[in-house]
């Protein structure tokens, strides 16, 4: 029976999010955390894209390093083969892939303006898989953007195509939310049964079905015979209404009715990081985390009527599904609540080291003379202009322990032309 893997895609949709961003060390360090808490892959970035070519090729070196193990890192491209060329050019170390390309009426239509026909666009795909498997790419996702929108006929065609030119997984993505759990569930179960490679479902939240869309998609693809991936990312965040939360899928695969008890993830999975990585990716985004958020968000384990506050108290199997303490909630908050010595741009050593000492000192590490803690607080400051706020405890750590991988990252060296 097939199994349920998560593909975080925070790093790659949760940054389309528009108004908003990441620095390169934030979406390093939303890797780290992924990592810690046994998400399969992160979509980690986009690797024709000057501006993260440093940071791209600083977090594989954390993977070679050990540090990101055993996530993997998968860029996304569009599914054009000179795309794939210069993702490898500017990425040589690039292991794990996602191609996409538009396949409804609609896009080819409306986005190619009839200079495309559907031929063209299978063409296309498969030329582009062919120029990552002879690139070395280890493993490749098809993505079949506005998948919903598009004839099963067609999706099993082009998913046929990507099999017979050695693609591992097919994409089917709900790419503007037009699904419910009842068509996902059929199409991912037609496209298993039909093509016969593991399914990625990819959901949009635009009527509000974000999660369950993607359990009732995994469901479909396990039914038809395969292994599903889910595609997630922190807090939902994504374009427009956005994606998948993680947590909220974590919690639906693990304790939903009919599923939980019979469907199982693929790796192991330490929900206790689900708070720190919501409160951290909140933090980073500058995007407070709703109050009636599944799991982590502040009411999630409020009670305040008679009835419902007596009957907690009594069992609170009365009124939870789940306990607080699994998600880790309780930890002490990433930002400092008392007196606070900031570390930032204009930081002076004394300041600085005071914050270290104390942070560092759980660890049992220290600077090794004036001079390293020096070069550190300089990495801080860039780190600092970068992100345009506070750095937190797990980011002043991360410089700290790995200062050549975050003098990596904050390298922003526009090209010359
Ligand atoms: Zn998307």
């Amino acid at each position: 029976m097939g199994r349920i893997y998560i593909i975080d895609v925070t790093n790659r949709d949760g940054v389309q999010t528009a108004k908003l961003g990441l620095s390169k060390l934030e979406k390093t360090m939303i890797n780290v955390y992924l990592n810690e808490m046994g998400v399969f892959q992160s979509e980690f970035g986009f690797p024709t894209t000057h501006h993260e070519s440093h940071y791209l090729r600083a977090n594989l070196e954390l993977g070679r390093m050990g540090v990101l193990q055993p996530i993997r890192l998968e860029g996304w491209m569009r599914a054009i083969a000179e795309d794939v060329e210069a993702s490898f050019k500017m990425v040589p170390e690039l292991k794990h892939v996602n191609l996409s390309i538009s396949t409804s009426d609609q896009m080819i239509t409306g986005k190619f303006l009839g200079k495309k026909s559907k031929q063209d666009i299978v063409d296309m795909m498969v030329e582009a898989v062919d120029a990552a498997r002879s690139r070395g790419a280890e493993t490749v996702g098809v993505n079949a953007e506005d998948g919903s929108r598009t004839s099963l006929d067609f999706l099993v065609k082009f998913g046929l195509a990507a099999k017979e030119h050695g693609a591992d997984r097919l994409r089917y993505c709900d790419t503007l939310g037009y699904d419910s759990p009842f068509t996902i569930y059929d199409t991912t179960k037609a496209l298993a049964e039909n093509v016969g490679l593991p399914i990625e479902v990819h959901c949009h939240g635009d009527l509000g079905m974000t999660v369950a869309n993607s359990v009732a998609g995994a469901k479909g693809a396990i039914d038809g015979g395969q292994d599903a991936y889910i595609n997630t990312t922190l807090n939902g965040m994504g374009e427009r209404a956005g994606n998948a939360d993680l947590v909220a899928v974590l919690l639906a695969v693990t304790k939903a009715k009919g599923i939980g008890d019979q469907y199982q993830l693929g790796y192991e999975m330490d929900l206790s990081k689900s708070w720190r990585i919501a409160k951290y990716a909140s933090y980073a985004f500058d995007v407070p985390i709703p109050i009636n958020q599944p799991g982590v968000g502040a009411n999630a384990f409020a009670h305040a009527s008679g009835i419902h506050a007596d009957g907690v108290l009594k069992d609170p199997d009365n009124y939870e599904l789940y306990g607080f303490e699994e998600l880790g909630r309780g930890e002490p908050e990433l930002v400092e609540t008392g007196r606070e010595i900031c570390t930032g741009r204009y930081s002076g050593i004394s300041g600085f080291r005071h914050v270290m000492n104390e942070i560092m000192g759980k660890e049992a590490l220290h600077f090794r003379d004036a001079e390293e803690a020096e070069m550190i607080l300089e990495l801080v400051r860039y780190a600092n202009v970068l992100a345009q706020k506070p750095l937190v405890e797990d980011e002043l750590l991360f410089i700290a322990k790995y200062p050549d991988i975050a003098r990596q990252l904050l390298t922003m060296t526009p090209l010359d032309y």
